[in-house]
């Protein structure tokens, strides 16, 4: 098999899992039970906590476990629009988000929010000047995400949170896609809220975080116990927690290494596919990506065939994003770096993780031109 869907999920990284096993049946407490077995999973919480606000280089309490990217995005999003909307009611974001922030967006415009959704330029980036733009006197929410899910472009965020910062406006980064694969730092850039999620960085599934920054009060999208110090409670997930811990410790110690050695094997890859398929074109932006990111159209397929056929040659990959799969809408992401919905059928994305081959990518651009051959002899396509 060669999988090239890391963008839709990671496979655990092995000492993860052995950081987790523990867990599970030796040291099963429940953190809060005045014992030592409890002791020892409050513990591992709190290293796993330590881990964590070193790799984004801001203080422990500023760190609160979650189930993953959405709820991250919806605490931030919904939280901070209620919580800001005495001061006003006017939210900005950009037309290329995930859902799990988008829907939210939608979801606040029901209640009386009014939101600008900012469109990127063609390659998918969405340029300071253009928020400032579009701040009026009652904008209270700012969010935009760090690296896009489809296209792989990185958006200038330190740049937009010092805006968001000197106009004294909440700002909100979706960096799921970034956090692991990118050095992002919350002492350095200005952003309020940080959501993400372990499986994206070979972290367990079901499990991320929201960074808040100390000195923001939103209220709690959840109400219950005193986990997370009253603010997201129930009963914590410890070992995916002890594994997300060691996922951004690991990922930390080993990014330069790993984002060499994607970032050079993600520019082969691109120049192969350019080269052996005729009319496939890059979707977002050539440097400025995510180094493990390469994303096409490719003129002539419906992509959704070509993932079927790659299946059955042993090839995971993806047409977009992997919450979207069975949607007969054209992609929002696509849609919104003006490509058309024609172009966007025959989307395909390839994301590679650090174990990749040379050989591999060889190995796929081959059968990728193959069945492309195929599909178009079938449709007719010249
Ligand atoms: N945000 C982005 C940019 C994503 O890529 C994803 C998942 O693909 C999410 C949010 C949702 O994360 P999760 O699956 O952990 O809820």
């Amino acid at each position: 098999m060669i999988y090239l869907d890391n963008a839709a999920t990671t496979k655990l990284d092995t000492e993860c899992l052995q950081a987790m096993l523990p867990y599970f049946q030796e040291n099963y407490g429940n953190p809060g039970g005045l014992y030592s077995l409890g002791a020892k999973s409050k513990k591992a919480i709190q290293t796993a906590r330590r881990q964590i606000a070193q790799a984004l280089d801001c203080e422990m309490d500023e760190i609160y476990f979650t189930s993953g990217g959405t709820e991250s995005d919806n605490w931030a999003i919904r939280m901070g629009a209620l919580a800001s909307q005495e001061k006003g009611k006017h939210l900005i974001t950009s037309a290329m988000e995930h859902h799990g922030a988008l829907h939210c967006f939608r979801e606040l415009e029901k209640q009386g929010f009014r939101v600008t959704y900012l469109q990127p330029d063609e390659e998918g980036i969405l340029s300071a000047k253009k928020v400032q733009e579009a701040i009026r006197p009652d904008t209270v929410l700012i969010s935009i995400m760090y690296a896009n899910n489809e296209i792989g472009t990185i958006q200038p965020i330190e740049e937009i949170g010092r805006l968001a910062k000197e106009k004294g406006i909440l700002f909100h980064t979706d960096a799921v896609q970034a956090f692991g694969h990118l050095p992002i730092s919350a002492k350095r850039e200005a952003f309020d809220f940080l959501s993400a999620s372990a499986h994206k960085f070979y972290g367990p599934k079901g499990i991320g975080f929201l960074y808040i920054r100390k000195s923001i009060a939103i209220p709690n999208l959840l109400l219950g116990g005193n986990q997370e110090s009253g603010h997201r409670p129930g009963t914590e997930n410890v070992p995916a927690i002890v594994g997300m811990g060691v996922a951004a410790r690991v990922s930390m110690e080993k990014m330069e290494e790993r984002g060499q050695k994607e970032s050079l094997l993600r520019d082969y890859l691109i120049q192969q596919m350019e080269n052996n398929i005729p009319g496939c074109t890059l979707t977002g932006a050539r440097t400025n990506r995510l180094p493990n990111h390469a994303s096409f159209v490719i003129p002539g397929i419906e992509g959704e065939s070509l993932l079927v056929m790659l299946d059955m040659k042993g090839i995971c990959a993806s047409s977009g994003s992997a919450c979207t799969v069975g949607s007969k809408e054209p992609s929002h992401v696509l849609m919104a770096i003006n490509r058309t919905p024609e172009e966007a059928k025959g989307s395909l994305r390839l994301t590679l993780s650090y174990e990749i081959t040379e050989d591999e990518i060889r190995e796929t651009v081959l059968i990728i031109a193959q069945i492309v051959g195929q599909l178009r002899k079938m449709s007719g396509y010249k």
